[in-house]
């Protein structure tokens, strides 16, 4: 690069020597232009980048970077790769071990049957499937992170009878479903009023990722017409959820990821301040986000998204109808359990805050709606208009839709209203009550009786994750021991730790879990294995700089092993 430069300026150089105002226009000074022209863009967007990340992290980028290409490499030698290869396939037949049901009780469905079941051979089939894969198929023991949400039988048939009546139904075509438009807008709108902001506007879709990649698209779009954005970028903190680097990896969006403090789990301001551009088209904030269920300072994040004329989104997807019950639920103060984190009354979080563009909540989370529902808010109806997509001249007829999907499931919709219309203000009010009092039991617990693990942050909300501050005991290894306990709980890493996010199911196993959590920790200080496969999985994520590329070739296995019949 530097040679090219420094042959491309002595042309330049001689150029500008014998200048006439013929020759400056020549075609040599025109390239040299245009060569000086794409430097300039290439240094400023290293610049930019340097200014975001600091110099420290760059460094350590880079020198990831290039150790990574020079381990890939050297893993191509034909030894190297042999061992790799057969790991690999080790770790891909173990997948498909735990993954797909085999042996003589099995059958295979691969082609169609040659004339139809009935519906009872369907339902014993059924029956068989949940069974084949042994206990752990059953979720209703309830020793999961997340996962299910609401489960209990009322509801279920609730969403049965509203999945019946309207079952064959598609918002495609309102003429024919009238029904299904009036709920899908008044599923939005009523969230619109928890969020505060009634004259707003929004859309359904099919979860928390639809509803961000539509608020990023949205922002890009917004950003090209309003400040002719063509290399848009977006700053989100590293503790968002994965959504947001997955809509820009769709939508061809640069993201800045900024550290959280490391008491606080809050996003560092003075670092999302740096990352600024006039490239920028949107900040992050979560309220509250996934790993730890800690909350970004949403009021100061707004405050620099309206000084800069930039979208703010806020991530409710886990808050959904939690957060906003958390005051009058009698939890409108941040848990004491750790010094120096946020402290005192919850902030504001929703469109109150001035700079607030958007909003994700999860309908099919704390919401309790059938799975394959959120909604994505923004503070006016002319923001949204960038969200649809729009073709007048297509042959097929005049097409305009409001998100990814085309055809929707009417029946989606129908559930999440009916849940919405049962559970009502008083019912999520108790569900905040009952799952945050569970929350705050269990941090309680770990803070004040086991002494080797410590909570992540103050986190207000449904979730806890708990790190380990003795070098006698590993925290995923405390995972691995829970998950032999039953338990289904999240691994993370930066730093590792293991979540649980609270549901309606761990409200009558809070002591169960507290039991179990001080037992596995007891066992992982005597007798340290390290043999499970959070440890194996998140080990190998931050063994070398290309322990994230073979984590990677495992996760691709896997999802390759959801797909083999
Ligand atoms: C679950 C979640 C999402 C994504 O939601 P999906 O419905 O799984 O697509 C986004 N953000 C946060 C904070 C979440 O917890």
């Amino acid at each position: 690069m530097s040679a090219v430069y420094v042959a491309r300026f002595a042309v330049f150089r001689r150029q500008v020597a014998n200048r006439t105002g013929a020759r400056l226009l020549s075609l040599d000074t025109a390239k040299s232009l245009l060569f000086f022209y794409v430097l300039l863009k290439s240094t400023l967007r290293i610049y930019r980048h340097v200014r975001a990340r600091g110099m420290v992290s760059s460094f350590q980028d880079t020198y990831n970077l290039v150790a990574k290409r020079f381990i890939l490499l050297a893993l191509r030698l034909p030894h190297l790769k042999q061992r790799v290869d057969s790991q690999m396939l080790q770790a891909r037949v173990d997948i498909e071990k735990k993954l797909v049901p085999s042996g003589p009780r099995v059958t295979r469905h691969l082609t169609l049957p040659a004339s139809g079941q009935t519906p009872e051979w369907i339902e014993a089939e059924m029956e068989k499937m949940d069974t084949e894969m042994g206990e752990d198929a059953n979720w209703r023991h309830g020793k999961l992170s997340g996962a299910v949400y609401h489960g209990g039988e009322d509801l279920e048939k609730l969403i049965v009878t509203a999945f019946q009546r309207y079952c064959v139904s598609n918002p495609l075509h309102p003429d024919v479903f009238p029904a299904i438009r009036k709920m899908e807008a008044e599923v939005v709108a009523m969230c619109l009023r928890m969020y505060n902001n009634p004259n707003g506007a929004g859309t359904t879709t099919s979860g928390g990722t639809e509803s961000i990649i539509m608020a990023v698209k949205t922002h890009r779009e917004w950003a090209k017409a309003e400040k002719g954005i063509t290399a848009p970028e977006m700053i989100v903190p590293i503790s968002a959820h994965a959504a947001f680097d997955k809509a820009a990896d769709y939508l061809g969006i640069k993201v800045h990821t900024i550290p959280v403090h490391p008491i606080t789990r809050q996003v560092d301001l003075k670092h999302v301040k740096r990352a600024i551009n006039s490239n920028t088209i949107l900040l992050v904030g979560s309220a509250v986000n996934f790993p730890d269920g800690n909350m970004d300072d949403i009021p100061a994040l707004g405050a620099l998204a309206k000084a800069h004329n930039v979208g703010l989104h806020v991530d409710c997807c886990l808050g959904s109808f939690i957060v906003p019950f958390l005051d009058e639920a009698g939890f409108g103060e941040f848990p004491e359990w750790n010094e120096g984190a946020t402290k005192g009354r919850v902030p504001l979080f929703d469109f109150r805050v001035e700079g607030v563009t958007s909003i994700s909540c999860d309908t099919h989370k704390y919401g309790f709606a059938p799975k394959g529902s959120s909604v994505v808010m923004y503070r006016s109806s002319e923001l949204r208009e960038h969200q649809y997509y729009l073709n007048p001249e297509w042959p097929g007829g005049i097409y305009a839709s409001p998100t990814m999907s085309g055809s929707r499931p009417g029946a989606l919709i129908a559930g999440a209203w009916a849940v919405m219309q049962h559970m009502g203000h008083d019912g999520y009010l108790e569900s905040c009550r009952s799952i945050v009092a569970t929350a705050r039991r269990i941090g309680e617990a770990i803070t004040t009786s086991i002494p080797e693990l410590y909570v992540l942050g103050n986190p207000p909300s449904s979730v806890v994750a708990f790190a380990s501050k003795s070098k006698d005991v590993n925290v995923l290894e405390v995972g691995d021991l829970m998950a032999k306990k039953g338990w289904h709980l999240n691994g993370l890493s930066k730093p590792a730790a293991v979540h649980i996010a609270c549901t309606r199911l761990t409200i009558p196993l809070v002591d169960t879990f507290i039991e179990d959590l001080k037992d596995a920790v007891r066992e992982a200080k005597l007798n340290p294995a390290g043999k499970g496969t959070m440890v194996a999985l998140y080990g190998l994520g931050n063994s070398s700089p290309v322990g994230p590329a073979m984590v990677g070739k495992i996760c691709t296995a896997f999802l390759d092993a959801m797909y083999k019949a």
